[in-house]
């Protein structure tokens, strides 16, 4: 006789519940992506100069923030620093995605930027397990979108 493996299912899971689970984790990434390309304009023009060039953090090559990236020293897999001010400087796409982000360059001038304490917490909040909801990725995209409206960033405005 054939026997089937019963399905593994949530008690009172329904379509629709499954939909709206579906919707949540939806909004969630969405509003992650949101906060990506805020955050990243915010930190790209916070360190431009007035015509919008900024250089980068590891390697010092000089270029307009539109065309520079926002790099990360603890991955931005790990949600807990993902938006850090700390965490987060100018660079190059040479340095960013073909470098691997450089972090040996990276560690040593964030560490004499921050001061080793900063720097360790930095470190250990990068070890903190943080799970995302909607309401805190708008308070960050808020601010992020807040403070790069305070100092336009050159060449947007344009
Ligand atoms: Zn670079």
């Amino acid at each position: 006789m054939l026997r089937r493996t019963p399905l593994r299912r949530r008690t009172g899971d329904t379509p629709a519940k499954r939909a709206s689970r579906a919707a949540k984790r939806e909004s969630v990434s969405a509003w992650k992506k949101r906060c990506d390309a805020a955050v990243s304009v915010e930190v790209r023009t916070r360190y431009a100069d007035a015509s919008g060039n900024v250089a980068c953090y590891t390697c010092g090559k000089v270029a307009h923030w539109k065309k520079m990236q926002c790099g990360h020293f603890v991955s931005r897999n790990n949600s807990a620093t993902r938006y850090d001010p700390d965490n987060l400087r100018v660079q190059c796409a040479g340095c960013n995605v073909w470098g691997r982000g450089r972090y040996d360059v990276f560690a040593d001038k964030l560490m004499e930027e921050l001061g080793v304490e900063r720097f360790r917490s930095l470190l250990k909040r990068g070890r903190l397990v943080h799970q995302f909801n909607v309401p805190e990725l708008k308070d960050i995209h808020g601010r992020a979108v807040d403070s790069a409206a305070l100092a336009p960033p050159a060449g947007l405005l344009e």
